[in-house]
């Protein structure tokens, strides 16, 4: 071959590694995998970059079903049916993970004076927020509820993995809890798996790591959704180089009764939803399953004192 004819050739072989680099710069379709399931009651989708991206997916979802599997409060396998069931001053074994959740649970709990509290069950059990015609409880079965809610009805052994009650009627209920821990968990197995960027969608509990190979910056980009608003209409974009961007809303579970909106955040001091002037709670920080706790929490506590409680952990709010 003359060089006359190598020109050319080196000059098409440039211009096409650059377009291949480019291509794979602005996430190419080969190096990223996404997946959806119906998890935690919701819809969950996560998409992961690189190499291993599908085999990183589907252990990120074993772990999701997992933390479900044993946080799910109606199956009878699950840790929480058992500690609910459980009689009083009885021992109830529970898998490492439910420690872990329970463990940062009663840390919110305790640093947001109860309006952040798992033993709430004997009361959220009461709203039926999926029934064909919902409408709020009768008063005196709320005011029985709460005489079973309370921090002190709870013993976690983080040690010895046991749960014990103090009152055979108080339960908990991981609702607010357990999908913040999951998002931390599915990047973690990702990670584990060699994958550097990633993103999860537990249903507004978005956690993501790594550069975002869809975006110049590298910095990821969450919308937080108008409340109400049909999915995906967004005012304010979020934008990230990593890590959790929680909301907390009253339009993500709710029923309207004789003109007056019911949700699904509850005060546990009232047994009713926590009143508010906003309609949602956005919290952004290092940590999933921090935020999904503070986020429920600094609803219940309004404006100044959810703004002080997200900022002894360092976290940003957006009240909507
Ligand atoms: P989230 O969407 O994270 O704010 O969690 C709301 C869910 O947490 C509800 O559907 C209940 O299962 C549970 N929950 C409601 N109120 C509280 C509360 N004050 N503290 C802890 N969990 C709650
Ligand atoms: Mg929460």
């Amino acid at each position: 071959m003359n060089t006359k004819k190598i020109r050319p050739l080196i000059l098409a072989v440039i211009v096409l590694t650059l377009a291949l680099s480019l291509w794979h710069q602005s996430g190419g379709s080969e190096s990223s995998y996404t997946d959806r399931e119906f998890l935690f009651d919701t819809e969950c989708t996560i998409t992961a970059y690189g190499k291993n991206a599908e085999e990183a997916v589907k252990a990120a979802f074993e772990r999701l079903e997992e933390v479900h599997s044993l946080t799910d409060m109606y199956s009878e396998s699950s840790d929480v049916y058992r500690i609910n069931t459980a009689a009083a001053n009885e021992s109830v074994e529970i898998s490492p993970s439910t420690a872990d959740i329970l463990d940062t649970a009663l840390r919110i709990s305790e640093a947001s004076d109860g309006a952040f509290d798992i033993t709430v069950a004997a009361v959220t059990k009461l709203w039926d927020f999926k029934s064909e015609a919902p409408k709020p409880p009768h008063e005196s079965a709320v005011c029985e509820a709460l005489s079973h809610v309370g921090l002190n009805n709870l013993i976690l052994d983080s040690e010895k993995l046991t749960v014990t009650k103090t009152d055979s009627k108080t339960e908990i209920d991981l609702g607010g809890a357990a999908k913040g821990y999951a998002g931390d968990e599915a990047l973690r197995v990702m990670k584990e798996l060699g994958i550097e960027a990633a993103i999860a969608d537990l249903g507004g509990n978005v956690t993501c790591m790594g550069s975002n190979p869809k975006s110049k910056d590298g910095k990821w980009r969450v919308g937080i959704q108008v409340p109400f608003a049909p999915t995906g209409e967004y005012d304010d974009i979020v934008e990230t180089s990593g890590g959790a961007i929680v909301t907390s809303g009253t339009y993500q579970r709710s029923f309207e009764y004789c003109g007056k909106l019911y949700h699904h955040i509850i005060d546990p001091k009232t047994g009713f939803p926590a009143a508010a002037d906003y309609s949602s709670v956005t919290v952004i920080c290092d940590s999933s399953r921090l935020a999904d706790c503070l986020a429920t929490a600094c609803f219940v506590m309004g404006r100044e004192n959810g703004n002080a409680l997200a900022a002894q952990y360092g976290a940003r709010i957006i009240f909507k």
